[in-house]
C-alpha cells in the first residue's frame, strides 16, 4: 500500500515542497524564491505557503498524509527542530518544528539537516539505492552530508553526524568559520575555491558571477587557475572520502552539490586522491554522481515520516 507525506527542502534561495509517495512519485511539486529578507515571519509564511499549494496541487488530501518531513540548512537543534541557519539570516533560535506543528496540526513533524535529507534521499530512492552503509557528501557553498550505518539512519548523539566539511586535512590550512583550521570546507566549497582562485589572479568570464558555477564554467573553457582550483577542491573531497571509507568500510559515497556537476579537472582529481588514500577494502567502494533530476532533498525529507524505521527518530 502506498502512503503519502508531505516534504518541505528549504534552501538559502530556493524553498521545495510536494507531497510524495511512497514509491518515489513527487505530486504536486511546488518551488518559490526564499524571501531575502531579516522578517523570519515572511521566510516562515513563504514555506507554509509552499507547502500548502503543493497540497492542492498534489490532489492528496490531509487525511492521507501520514507526517511532514522538512530538509534546513544548519546549524539547528535536533530533534528540537530549532534553526540558526547561517544561510538564512531571519532565522535565529527559530522554532521550525513547533510552528509547522501549530500550521498543521495532526501531523508528525520531522526536521532534519539539509546533508541529512540528501543522505536519505539518496539511500532510499537515489544512487545508493540497495546500500546498506553509505554516505552522501554534498560539495557546494558549503560542504555537508550524512551517513547511513547498517541500513539506518546515523544521528550521532545531536544529530551531527556527517558533518564532513569539517574533517581537518591540513593542519597548517585557513582558519575555518568552526574555529578549527584546514577543514575540507575551506578547501573544497564554492566560495574557498574562488577565493583561493582569485588570489591566483582568477576573475570571472564577463557575464559570470564570482561564484562557483563561474569558476567550473572557466575551468571547462580551458582557464588554467580555475582547473586547478577544481582540482585542488576534488582532490580535497577525495582525500575526506578515502579517510571515511578507511574508517567506515562504506559500500558507497554519493558526491552532490554544484561541483559534482562540474567537469572532468574536479572528478579526476577525486578518483585519484580517493585511489591514493582509500585502503584496500575502502577501494571496493563506489563513488557515485548524485542525479540532479532527482529532488534528493525532497525525497528525503519525506523518508523521515514515510520510513521511520530506517530515517526517522522518537519525537
Ligand atoms: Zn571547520
Amino acid at each position: 500500500m502506498l502512503h503519502h507525506a508531505m516534504s518541505i527542502d528549504i534552501g538559502a534561495t530556493k524553498i521545495a515542497a510536494a507531497v510524495v509517495r511512497s514509491d518515489a512519485a513527487l505530486l504536486g511539486a511546488s518551488q518559490v524564491s526564499t524571501p531575502q529578507t531579516d522578517d523570519a515571519e515572511i521566510v516562515f509564511r513563504a514555506v507554509t505557503e509552499c507547502a500548502v499549494l503543493a497540497g492542492q496541487e498534489s490532489g492528496i488530501g490531509a487525511a492521507e498524509i501520514v507526517g511532514l518531513g522538512c530538509s534546513v540548512p544548519g546549524p539547528m537543534q535536533w530533534p528540537a527542530g530549532v534553526v540558526s541557519a547561517i544561510k538564512i539570516p531571519a532565522w535565529r533560535e527559530f522554532p521550525l518544528r513547533d510552528r509547522l506543528i501549530a500550521r498543521f496540526p495532526g501531523q508528525a513533524v520531522r526536521v532534519h539537516n539539509d546533508g541529512i535529507a540528501l543522505s536519505v534521499g539518496e539511500h532510499w530512492a537515489g544512487r545508493a539505492a540497495g546500500s546498506n552503509n553509505m554516505l552522501a557528501i554534498t560539495v557546494s557553498t558549503g560542504v555537508g552530508g550524512g551517513l547511513i550505518l547498517n541500513n539506518q539512519l546515523f544521528h550521532g548523539k545531536s544529530g551531527n553526524a556527517g558533518h564532513v566539511g569539517h574533517l581537518a586535512i591540513d593542519s597548517d590550512g585557513p582558519a575555518c568559520g568552526c574555529g578549527g583550521r584546514g577543514c575540507l570546507e575551506t578547501v573544497a566549497s564554492g566560495p574557498a575555491a574562488v577565493s583561493w582562485a582569485q588570489d591566483q589572479g582568477w576573475r570571472p568570464r564577463p557575464g559570470m558571477g564570482a561564484d562557483g558555477a563561474g569558476l567550473a564554467e572557466s575551468a571547462e573553457l580551458g582557464d588554467a587557475v580555475a582547473g586547478r582550483a577544481l582540482y585542488r577542491a576534488g582532490a580535497a573531497v577525495g582525500q575526506a572520502a578515502a579517510s571515511l571509507a578507511n574508517a567506515l568500510d562504506l559500500d558507497c559515497i554519493v558526491i552532490a552539490g554544484g561541483f559534482s556537476r562540474s567537469g572532468r579537472h574536479f572528478w579526476d582529481a577525486l578518483q585519484e586522491a580517493f585511489a591514493e588514500h582509500a585502503m584496500s577494502f575502502a577501494r571496493m567502494t563506489r563513488i557515485e554522481k548524485s542525479d540532479v533530476t532527482r529532488n534528493s532533498g525532497l525525497l528525503g525529507a519525506a523518508g523521515f515520516v514515510l520510513f521511520p524505521d530506517r530515517y526517522g527518530w522518537i519525537i
